[in-house]
């Protein structure tokens, strides 16, 4: 049996998984089997997903961000499905989960996997529900079948739902929203119905026997996560946050990759809370957290509310941040609001990397400032997080192309424009000093920082893979019939 990369890490092996990480973050080679060996970042790499473009998961590297995808019992088209994927790679998802829920689920997940350079996760536990008929009726063995089906068609990392234990059900009691994760309300309602304890737990080493044979990383799942602010940091969320510090040293003993998921919804200032508690309990093991949402009065603008949060949860040392789109707890999110949740999370994730200082993070920061008091309007659309988008709400009000020279825009206007007035005032013989940041020697040159390749544009890049722009791929058809994501609730 070949080693899991956390095996091979232990043994003082740098994998070709570790060299091509390095070189996509600027690390050391060894600084990366050191973390991996420490358990301090996970690379998920499952040996038979051969598309794979390994990338790492971890707080000393460039933070990351996951979008959710998937079909429902509507949609079960290859190409739709295909097209999801493809949604969620170009704006800049570094993993994908598929947690689809209708028909044709291995072909689907088989046709990700065929095509996706980025890591793909799942849930098992759904498959193994929509199997059963109803969560009552999940048995052990096919939980373990559904598990070992997955992770020998080359799934990178699943989400387990192991943590939530008989003896938390009666602290959800009190709460508002009670148990909003899907996983944790199936396992509450099996352990309800049967009077036994999660099966899931009872059966992790086997579990863990599997992950090790194919290299699958553990996503522990947060079955507990609070879903209204009244319910962050409960009795029930840190039970099962110390069941799942030990799931995770078991994983280690097993030589399997672990990574812990966090909430859900926490108020602004209790975020760095709950990241520092789960990586004390946790023995540093990277933490993924969906957003978490700051506030619970805003549906329809949820990307926001928990774009904050994820912002706050990198700063703390979160690893990994589960994108939300605009449609949370509304609906199916279409291919806009995929697009504007990864905006709003690669913003968060990026903003964290500056404020953690991470090397050469800043220098695309620094790249568009220059272009923008330049008036280089080009060149600041093409350094964009989002270039299409900037240039299209430019050229709604200046379209032609003079504009594209001009030193103001339709913000202030011409006479009103704070950076035109500056440049003016400096260009006279006063005491202000012309500046020089965005002349062709004294800019930023993005080529040479040292910064992780996600820290510099374009997002969405892989080398590995063929990925054209969106509107050039024919394979995908017409992108509106498109219904690329899912609710991000696992
Ligand atoms: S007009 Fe205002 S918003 Fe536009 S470039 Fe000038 S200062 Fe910036």
């Amino acid at each position: 049996m070949a080693e899991t990369q956390i095996a091979a890490a232990r043994e003082g092996t740098i994998t070709d998984e570790m060299k091509r990480v390095a070189e996509r973050e600027n690390r050391e080679p060894e600084f990366v089997r050191q973390q991996v060996a420490d358990g301090q970042a996970v690379i998920p790499a499952n040996r038979n997903h051969d598309a794979l473009d390994p990338m790492i998961i971890g707080r000393e590297f460039a933070t990351k961000v996951n979008a959710n995808i998937g079909n429902s019992e509507e949609t079960d088209d290859l190409e739709t499905e295909l097209q999801k994927l493809h949604t969620a790679v170009h704006y800049g998802a570094d993993t994908v989960m598929d947690l689809g829920t209708g028909s044709r689920l291995d072909e689907i997940r088989e046709t990700h996997l065929e095509h996706s350079p980025v890591p793909i996760g799942t849930v098992p536990l759904y498959e193994a529900v929509k199997r059963a008929g109803s969560p009552e009726e999940i048995t052990t063995d096919l939980l373990l079948e559904v598990i070992e089906k997955q992770a020998k068609q080359g799934v990178d990392y699943m989400t387990i739902h192991a943590g939530i234990l008989a003896e938390h059900l009666p602290l959800t009691d009190g709460r508002k929203t009670g148990i909003v994760s899907r996983g944790g309300s199936i396992m509450a309602k099996w352990m309800e119905e049967h009077g036994e304890q999660n099966p899931l737990f009872q059966v992790y080493d086997e579990i863990c026997e599997v992950f090790a044979e194919h290299d699958v990383t553990f996503s522990l799942g947060d079955s507990l996560r609070p879903g209204s602010i009244a319910d962050a940091c409960d009795e029930a969320q840190y039970a099962e946050l110390d069941t799942l510090g030990e799931l995770t040293r078991r994983a280690w003993a097993n030589d399997v990759q672990v990574m812990v998921e966090g909430p859900g919804h926490v108020p602004l200032h209790r975020v760095a809370e709950n990241v520092e508690r789960q990586q004390e309990v946790c023995d540093g093991a990277p933490f993924y957290v969906l957003g978490p949402l700051v506030t619970d009065v805003a549906p329809g603008y949820d990307h926001i509310t928990s774009a904050i949060g994820a912002a706050t949860a990198a700063r703390a040392g979160a690893a990994m941040l589960c994108y939300v789109t605009p449609k949370e707890h509304l609906g199916l999110p279409d291919e806009e609001d995929v697009r504007d949740g990864l905006a709003a999370y690669r913003i968060a994730a990026h903003a964290g990397d500056v404020a953690n200082e991470r090397p050469g993070a800043r220098d695309w920061d620094d790249a568009v400032s220059e272009a923008r008091y330049e008036f280089d309007w080009r060149e600041q659309f093409r350094l964009a997080l989002d270039p299409d988008r900037a240039r299209e709400y430019h050229d709604a009000t200046l379209p032609e192309d003079n504009y594209k020279e001009a030193r103001f825009c339709s913000m202030c206007g011409v006479e009103f424009c704070s950076m035109r007035i500056d440049q003016d005032a400096r260009a006279d013989d006063g005491g202000m000093e012309e500046l020089e940041t965005g002349a062709d020697d004294a800019g930023t040159d993005l080529e040479s920082s040292p910064a992780a390749e996600v820290n510099r544009p374009p997002v969405g890049v892989h080398d590995s893979a063929d990925l054209l722009p969106i509107e050039d791929c024919e394979a995908f058809g017409d992108e509106s019939d498109a219904e690329p994501g899912t609710a991000s609730d696992d």
